[in-house]
């Protein structure tokens, strides 16, 4: 049985040593080596034997000028070659090798071409796996005994010298290369140590100025190490630091390596990977283990290794100085705002307004959706589209979002009941991908005592974008509660048809910039028709946003949108204004209720 520890040190050889240049240049340097070999031995052996029969050599030494051209070729441009293509690379060559013996059989010149079997041996034991190096190795043993006992290709002494220095080569290389790795490997956890990761960093940074793309680092810190070590021993905190490395290598597969980077400290390097899908990782990674705190850097034109590192550093000290538990981002001197955002929370000074949603048929309000405000005392009204990319960069988001939650859903929970009002709540897409999201909504409605057909959440195509199985799974949940679901500024983003048709949704609300280009008079409105048409055909039901203008309400009406929000019909303010049109509108209203379901828990 294997346990973690190896299958992380078997997989760690490759990364660290055997990486695609290094290969592509190796392979080259004995490419060339061999063509030269091929080429000097055909003149050597006239001199040696001088016979006249040259039946054969033609071909080798075709064979040779052929080597050595695929020689610079590799060494040029092989490394982007994949990693496996090389293995194969040194099988065809054992196979072409014993070709060139079979037709220089009995040759002086078929020893010097023999002897690069060695140089096939030597590349799969530094380059590949054991099992596969032996593969090699066995292949080329068989060679030379068919070429013995089936051709006569070599003399004894040849065979002897061959099958001793390719054992001989295949036994010392495989034991450098296993003291050479294991010296960049973490007894304990089995990950790649600190340099290890030195290693691994400076090849995906060289890999990155290549032109392969993004690169994101980053650093973490378990929170109260020292007290599981100082209270529960040395045993149990080893324990801990051997779970936390094994879950992140089963949980985020093998492009996110994680090394670890000193006694209570790990680090990820991932290639390919944008900062936020590392911090989206970290936060998945969160269910299983919350105490840890993290610092995450992408990487940047003309960063060194230890630039880009200390950059995650820098944030990892911000995350754990705001309280730890969480993930910050450098790129956005996460703390500071992280920090001003708290405060500003703890001071009252966020408040949610109310916009009216109404009925574009009767005009009546069918809800409301809250839209958060910041007052900065001082400072005036501060605009959500200048707050909120900060919130979600440095993570606060969450903690926000969280607040409207349960305001709105409080503040919903009094409106007046015979009118059946929902509150709308906007999401943002790193709130969606948190694992305890589904629960965390639940919660909130049980203490808050509003029905789940109340609620509303609001999400952007985009958040759902990345097809997270975290995020649609908790957006199925919550619709089989009774939560609607609608997707926010339908028509700004990347919209797939094939995909809407998936998505877990009730509404689709039709972004301001279509409505805009209604005009007055206009009664044709093709993209406001089209969009109604394919909402209703998939089952969801529209909002128009940004309706400024009678007109517009107009058209809305006659392509069949259901309900509209807009200036027209009221703009975001005080939850008096709200509760009071409630009140009016139930006065003159029929009483209607909502079903009044409680979530399961
Ligand atoms: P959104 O979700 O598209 O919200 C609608 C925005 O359009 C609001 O801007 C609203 O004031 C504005 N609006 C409403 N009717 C009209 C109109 O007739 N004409 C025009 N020109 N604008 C209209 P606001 O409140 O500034 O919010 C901006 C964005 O900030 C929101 O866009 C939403 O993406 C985000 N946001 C606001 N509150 C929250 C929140 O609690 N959580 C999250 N995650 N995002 C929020
Ligand atoms: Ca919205
Ligand atoms: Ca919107």
């Amino acid at each position: 049985m294997t346990t973690a520890n190896q299958r992380v040190r078997r997989r760690v050889r490759p990364s660290v040593i055997a990486t695609g240049p290094a290969m592509a240049r190796t392979a080259g340097a004995c490419y060339v080596t061999g063509g030269v070999i091929g080429l000097v031995s055909h003149w050597a052996a006239r001199y040696d034997w001088g016979g006249t029969d040259r039946s054969g050599t033609t071909w080798v030494l075709g064979l040779s000028v052929a080597a050595l051209l695929a020689g610079i070729a590799l060494a040029l441009a092989g490394g982007r070659l994949p990693q496996w293509s090389f293995y194969a690379i040194s099988h065809v060559s054992a196979s072409v090798l014993t070709v060139e013996v079979w037709l220089l059989r009995g040759r002086p010149e078929t020893i010097a071409i023999a002897s690069m079997f060695v140089i096939v041996v030597m590349y799969t034991s530094f380059f590949f796996e054991w099992a596969a190096a032996a593969l090699a190795t066995a292949h080329v043993l068989g060679a030379i005994v068919v070429a013995k006992l089936w051709w006569d290709a070599i003399p004894w002494v040849g065979v002897v010298a061959l099958i001793g220095l390719s054992v001989l080569v295949a036994g010392i290389t495989v034991a450098l290369i296993r003291a050479a790795a294991d010296a960049d490997v973490d007894g304990l956890t089995g990950l790649p140590n600190r340099r290890g990761f030195d290693r691994l960093l400076q090849t995906a940074l060289t890999d990155a100025e290549r032109g392969s793309g993004q690169l994101s680092v980053a650093i973490l810190d378990l929170d109260g190490f020292t007290a599981t070590n100082d209270q529960q021993g040395r045993a149990e905190g080893d324990k801990r630091l051997q779970t936390f490395a094994r879950d992140w290598v089963a949980q985020a597969g093998e492009d996110a390596v994680m090394a670890r980077h000193g006694a209570d400290e790990f680090a990820i390097v991932w290639p390919g990977a944008t900062s936020g899908r590392l911090s989206a990782q970290l936060d998945a990674f969160r269910a299983a283990h919350p105490e840890f705190s993290a610092g995450v850097a992408v990487w940047q034109t003309g960063d060194t290794p230890s630039l880009l590192a200390s950059r995650a550093e820098i944030a990892l000290y911000e995350a754990k100085s705001s309280g730890g538990g969480r993930t910050f981002s450098s790129n956005d001197a996460g703390g500071e705002s992280w920090m001003l955002l708290s405060s500003a929370l703890t001071n009252n000074e966020f408040k949610v307004a109310y916009q009216p949603i109404v009925n574009g048929a009767t005009g009546l309000v069918t809800g409301a959706e809250a839209l958060l405000r910041w007052n900065r005392p001082g400072k005036g009204p501060v605009s959500p589209a200048e707050f909120i990319p900060i919130a979600e960069s440095s993570g606060f988001i969450s903690k926000l979002d969280h607040w409207v939650l349960e305001t709105a859903c409080r503040e919903a929970a009094a409106w007046p009941r015979a009118v059946p009002a929902k509150v709308t709540v906007n999401v943002s897409g790193r709130e969606l991908h948190q694992p305890d999201y589904y629960q965390q909504v639940v919660d909130v409605l049980i203490r808050t005592g509003l029905p789940a057909q109340r609620l509303v959440l609001e999400v952007t195509e985009s958040t759902m974008e990345a097809d997270s199985p975290v995020a649609l799974d908790a957006l199925r949940r919550l619709r089989a509660d009774g939560v609607r679901i609608a997707i926010d500024d339908f028509g700004t983003g990347y919209s797939s048809l094939s995909r809407l048709h998936h998505l877990p949704a009730d509404i689709l609300k039709i972004d301001r910039s279509f409505v805009s280009t209604i005009q007055p008079q206009d009664n044709g409105a093709p993209l406001i028709a089209a969009i109604t048409g394919l909402a209703h055909a998939l089952g969801l039901t529209t909002v128009a946003e940004g309706v400024e203008q009678q007109y517009q309400a107009d058209v809305l009406r006659h392509h069949g949108c259901d309900e509209n929000q807009g200036w027209l019909h009221g703009r975001p303010d005080d939850p008096e204004l709200i509760h009071a049109a409630l009140a009016q509108q139930a006065l003159s209203q029929p009483s209607v209720s909502f079903e009044q379901r409680a979530p399961a828990r």
